[in-house]
């Protein structure tokens, strides 16, 4: 039985009262102990920085060269706060609620009301860290909507909001490695987790300059490493971005949680070709101000701006007047793909609709517009060629970001003792779709202010000891060398890449937008096959002991491997439609996702067995809150 381990008592007071009675360690004796955090993300730099402030000390890993180099970097439209500035109704409450919803009632209450709680204090702590955060004439600190809302509660720096909350957490971090109190490891990448008599105690790392293999201590393990979108091949993520962190802990016992809830962001550019390995998102921000339509006549091949309005249709407006282009991401995703499929897509590929800022651009001005969006307007004509200050962008639905990952509990632990996950590496708060902003702000949070707490609670119990030996240590570190070994050894001829793309493939055909039980049966066929070609294969120029990025790559696709069966295994498993996990055989008459909350009402837990085989544990959600409601945006 799965234990969330959520203080008892009203939702308000639930952290307030964790706070209260967690352990604390006397300043003087912190130094005994020692955590490990991989990542540098916003999760990864804040977590780090801040038990480092504390006078722990930290040991951080991050696969890049620099900290900074984090996909966190990559976030351009915002992050959300319930701060009220723009007095339009919005409160902590109202942020839990329309979170949870959101979700579409798959989230745990208590972990989503902590993260609106905590949000107001975030804001705080960016601005005295120096984020340029967009100001009013006046002063204030400035907002605007995102999707799923209907107050204004994003805080953004121009089209770069991820790059300076991470300038910030970068600055606490780089602090403390001055100061000798964080040791970092750059261009380490984590291969497997020490697990001692079921507690978390060290990872294996591997230089990525020199190739070698090294086991490191610590009391307690934390994992910021991301998302794992990019297993969709064409996302809109960084092309290092990987699961083998939380899929190498997962091997190790780490439960992982609903692994198919992946969002699809319906504002990526479209794919021009097949010979493109990635896709570029523009910033759900467009849509507080483009309005977004197809041709009412399928395949109309006019030029958007000679179609008059009646041949237009604004369908998001149409299908969802009170939220109109606002409609959550799952929702504006799925609406989008449904128009394509039905003829009405644009583009040389047909699959892409129109994001129309004329509207806008008539009732404010080309220069307000400007500086709203300036920097997506430029990269869009830099990647296009088109002006869209003249010409409709042309958008598409893209993989975007992973609400699945490692189960945790309240205190950001997973069932390994010790073993923390923090951001987008864990499953926690967003249900079965995020609500565009939420990410930055759960990263923040989890590491500037959950994770330092139920941290030190952790330690707490413990005596320190990161200096004798470890057996399991040497057996983590014996087994990665046989892994790569084997993978040199296969001499194939086909690279990583391609295997990558075909699994990206498999994924986005049958389990991708949209899911249907036939197709996911065909899927998990063709993935066991694809693992099999793998390894006969693969090719890996260059050996070892040197840098090899082949290698590199091999190695997370061969995880991405394994889990894409897990992804595929669990969108089966649930037999109803939620949020981004839309299942064809369950929709209502008006083709919405339709859940089943007397069978499903449930978090996925998996935990994997040697031989492929897995075992489903259920952590039950209860809504005591916010009662549980049909999810509408009409
Ligand atoms: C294009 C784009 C735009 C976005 N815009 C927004 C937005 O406007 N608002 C919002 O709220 N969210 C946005 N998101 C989502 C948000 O950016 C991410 O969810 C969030 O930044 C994740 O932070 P993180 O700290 O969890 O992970 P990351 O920032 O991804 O950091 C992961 C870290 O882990 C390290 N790592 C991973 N694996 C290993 C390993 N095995 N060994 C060593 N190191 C490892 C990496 O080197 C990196 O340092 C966007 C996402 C994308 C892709």
């Amino acid at each position: 039985m799965l234990n969330t381990k959520v203080p008892p008592g009203p939702i308000e007071n639930k952290w307030t009262q964790y706070k209260a009675k967690a352990k604390l360690i006397n300043p003087s004796n912190r130094r005994k102990y020692k955590v490990i955090v991989v990542g540098t993300g916003l999760a990864g730099s804040s977590i780090a920085a801040s038990l480092s402030e504390l006078g722990f000390q930290v040991d951080v890993f991050t696969f890049h060269e620099s900290p900074r180099r984090a996909h966190s970097v990559a976030a351009q439209g915002g992050i959300n706060a319930a701060k009220d500035y723009k007095n339009d109704g919005d409160s902590v409450w109202r942020m839990f609620y329309d979170t949870v919803k959101g979700g579409d009632f798959r989230s745990r209450e208590a972990n989503v009301y902590r993260m609106a709680e905590c949000s107001l204090a975030l804001i705080d702590q960016a601005v005295a860290q120096g984020v340029p955060f967009a100001r009013e004439y006046s002063g204030y600190l400035s907002n605007r909507s995102f999707g799923g809302v209907q107050v204004s509660r994003t805080f953004y720096a121009r089209g770069q909001t991820g790059q300076q909350l991470l300038q910030g957490a970068y600055q606490a971090l780089i602090r403390q490695s001055e100061v000798g109190q964080v040791k970092l490891h750059v261009r380490h990448e984590m291969l497997d987790l020490i697990v001692e008599e079921g507690k978390a105690k060290g990872v294996i790392s591997r230089n990525l300059d020199n190739g070698s293999l090294e086991a490191h201590r610590a009391d307690a393990v934390v994992l910021a490493s991301g998302g794992y979108g990019k297993i969709y091949y064409l996302s809109t993520l960084a092309m290092n971005c990987n699961a083998t962190a939380i899929w190498r802990a997962h091997l190790k016992g780490a439960y992982f949680a609903a692994p198919s809830w992946t969002q699809f962001h319906p504002t990526s550019l479209p794919q021009m070709g097949d010979y493109q390995s990635k896709l570029t998102l523009m910033s759900e921000s467009l849509r507080n101000d483009g309005r977004i339509w197809v041709p009412l006549k399928a395949g109309d091949t006019r030029e958007p701006n000679t179609i008059p309005e009646s041949e237009r249709d604004y369908y998001l407006e149409r299908k969802y007047p009170s939220y109109g282009n606002l409609a959550p991401r799952d929702i504006s995703s799925r609406a989008a793909k449904e128009q394509i499929d039905k003829g009405h897509g644009v583009g040389p590929l047909k699959n892409a609709v129109y994001l129309d800022f004329k509207d806008a651009i008539e009732r404010e001005g080309k220069e307000v517009i400007k500086k709203r969006y300036g920097n997506l307007f430029d990269m869009y004509k830099n990647i296009t060629g088109i002006n869209a200050y003249e010409t409709p962008m042309m958008i598409s639905p893209s993989a975007h970001f992973s609400m699945g990952g490692l189960w945790v509990d309240y205190e950001l632990m997973s069932n390994l003792e010790g073993l923390f996950v923090l951001g987008e590496a864990n499953f926690a708060d967003h249900g079965a779709n995020r609500l565009g902003a939420n990410s930055l702000l759960q990263a923040c949070v989890d590491g500037y202010f959950i994770a330092p707490h139920t941290i030190m609670n952790y330690l707490a119990g413990l005596t320190p000891n990161t200096n004798s030996p470890s057996q399991a240590g040497e057996m983590a570190l014996q087994a990665c060398q046989n892994r790569i070994k084997k993978l040199l050894e296969i001499k194939g001829n086909k690279t990583a890449e391609e295997f990558h793309k075909a699994l990206g493939k498999i994924l986005y055909q049958k389990c991708g937008l949209s899911r249907e039980k036939q197709q996911l049966l065909e899927a998990k066929e063709e993935l066991q096959a694809l693992q099999q070609q793998f390894y006969q294969e693969l090719l890996i120029p260059g050996n070892e002991n040197e840098i090899n990025f082949e290698l590199e790559k091999a190695g997370r696709v061969e995880d991405y491997l394994g889990l894409a069966q897990l992804i595929v295994e669990d969108a089966l498993q649930r037999e109803e439609s939620c949020g981004a996990h839309f299942r064809v055989e369950h929709q209502t008459a008006e083709g919405e996702a339709k859940r089943n909350d007397a069978e499903f009402a449930y978090v996925s837990a998996w935990e994997s067995l040697p031989e492929g085989k897995v075992v489903l544990h259920k952590e039950n959600l209860e809504f005591e809150a916010i009662p549980l409601t049909e999810r509408s945006y009409k």
